[in-house]
């Protein structure tokens, strides 16, 4: 069976040769624990943070040791009670086709109520990441105008939908025409931006955004936000979710200063980690659910098929190769 290691850490862009593929004896399971098989993996963008060295709120992976992802697994053999053969399990778990687990941490997953790869997306961090932020931090109300950036990927493509059921004006930003166009036509935004071929992004924001921005979620950071920042309103709120345009930089670029922004507008501007919200999990995934099943939540993916294929997908995120969550197919 193969594993995926942490071969080298990157400098700027992940390359594959930072990654490596390595043959291991299937493991063998002792009293109190279970064998899964990997079935779908998650490829996240903060990935990126744990594969280098710096001081984060997670710890970095190891050289030469399995990096890990949120997965679904199936459970092949149980020494386990509670874990019963045929069952799945999602939580954090190596890059290996095959471990053994004490099962502490998991959670059962149930493919009756939704495809198993909903629970990295939908089901799963994604969806929790973009109700929770938009919900705690955002606290959107009726007709307010709420702008996404990173907004066809897995958490901004929950996140605008999620706004347009709370009664919202949505504005997206993504990088393609084709992703631009999606949002209106699937996912119902109002107006949608492509960051890549518009020059002035904080005019385009004055014009997609007529009554100015009172929610914006970032997912992106960088010069983006900047043209977000310029129109906020009074009393706006700013949920820093993600900044993967930084998330590559050697050096950390200078940007506006946007202190005279927030207090001229009363502005709160929040970093948060999802992990905060864990208390809030079981009212969020029913919620979650019931409009993926009433077909107001429309999931997208990106399946990339062949555990081979992951440091692949991980690196594509940051080409935006993706629409929606990206997913390997083990
Ligand atoms: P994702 O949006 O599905 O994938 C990443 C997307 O980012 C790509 O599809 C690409 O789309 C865009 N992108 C790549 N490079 C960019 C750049 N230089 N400038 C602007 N956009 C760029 O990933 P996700 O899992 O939903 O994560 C989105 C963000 O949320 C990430 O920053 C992630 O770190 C963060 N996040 C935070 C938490 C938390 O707890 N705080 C949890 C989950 C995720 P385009 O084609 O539009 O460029």
């Amino acid at each position: 069976m193969q594993t995926i290691q942490l071969n080298k850490r990157p400098v700027g862009t992940p390359q594959l040769s930072d990654f490596k593929l390595v043959s291991e004896e299937k493991p063998q399971i002792n009293e109190g624990e279970v064998l899964l098989k990997a079935v779908y993996l998650s490829v996240d963008p903060y990935l990126r943070g744990r594969m280098s060295e710096a001081k984060s709120y997670i710890e970095p992976f190891e050289l030469n040791k399995a990096m890990s992802s949120g997965m679904v697994a199936e459970v092949i053999e149980s020494k386990r009670e509670g874990f019963t053969k045929g069952e799945f399990f999602t939580g954090l778990l190596e890059w290996k086709e095959y471990q053994t687990h004490n099962g502490e941490g998991l959670m059962k997953i149930d493919p009756k109520m939704a495809p198993l790869s909903a629970y990295l997306g939908v089901l799963g961090m994604t969806g929790l990441t973009a109700y929770l932020g938009l919900t705690e931090i955002g606290k959107p109300k009726e007709g307010e105008t709420v702008v996404v950036s990173g907004a066809a990927g897995a958490v901004g493509s929950v996140v605008g939908q999620i706004a347009k059921l709370l009664g919202c004006r949505v504005v997206g930003i993504a990088g393609t025409d084709e992703k631009v166009a999606l949002l209106k036509s699937e996912y119902g935004f109002d107006e949608a931006i492509n960051y890549k071929t518009t020059t002035d992004m904080s005019l385009a924001i004055a014009e997609a955004c007529p009554n100015g921005v009172d929610v914006y979620f970032d997912n992106v950071g960088g010069e983006v936000s900047d043209g977000v920042m310029v129109n906020v309103n009074r009393f706006a709120r700013v949920i820093v979710c993600g900044a993967i345009s930084l998330y590559n930089a050697t050096s950390m670029p200078m940007g506006p200063r946007i202190q005279p922004i927030l207090i001229k507008n009363s502005v709160l501007m929040q970093g948060f980690i999802v992990f905060n919200y864990q208390d809030k999990y079981a009212e969020a995934i029913p919620r979650l659910a019931q409009w993926l099943m009433e077909g107001k939540l429309i999931s997208t993916e990106t399946v990339v098929e062949g555990f081979e294929n992951t440091p692949q997908a991980f690196i594509d995120l940051f080409e935006g190769i993706n629409k929606g969550k990206m997913i390997v197919k083990i």
